[in-house]
């Protein structure tokens, strides 16, 4: 996903630049407003965290891109594109270092492994939106 304040802030073509040039392509892609439900849902694993009201409140503060990518290796280089969850200790050259505000507001989610690419790839497509 590209999160609500890349999306406000018109970092969304450049992000997906990034992205591309990584060598990932793009097998689904849509622009969605998450409703506070699908957020909760979407980050039930932080439902304990201390930060998982602030995390819904930003995730629905407006519209975010929702994208299924494919490449080998695709969990393991996505994460190491996006950076580091706080961008003060993000690589440089990352998508965070470049885009992400804070550790909150942090420009872009990746999945975290294999098996929830596939869960959050069904939470945000159906099987007819999906190419190839
Ligand atoms: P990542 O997105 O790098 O996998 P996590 O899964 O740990 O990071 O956290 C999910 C999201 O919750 C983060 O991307 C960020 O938007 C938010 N978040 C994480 N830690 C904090 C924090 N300490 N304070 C506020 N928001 C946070
Ligand atoms: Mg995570």
């Amino acid at each position: 996903m590209i999160k609500p304040d890349a999306v406000e802030a018109n970092n969304t073509g450049k992000i997906i630049d990034m992205i591309i040039d990584a060598g990932f392509s793009i097998k689904a892609m849509k622009l969605t407003h998450l409703t506070k439900g699908e957020a909760e849902t979407f980050y039930a694993v932080h439902k304990e965290r201390p930060f998982y009201g602030e995390l819904v409140d930003y995730m629905t503060s407006g519209p975010i891109v929702a994208a299924i990518l494919e490449k080998s290796n695709a969990v393991e280089d996505f994460r190491k594109l996006i950076g580091a969850t706080d961008p003060a200790e993000a690589a440089e050259g990352t998508i965070r270092k470049q885009f992400a505000e804070s550790k909150a507001k942090n420009a872009v989610h990746g999945s975290d492994s294999d098996e929830n690419a596939e869960i959050e790839s069904n939470f945000h497509f159906s099987e007819r939106e999906i190419v190839g």
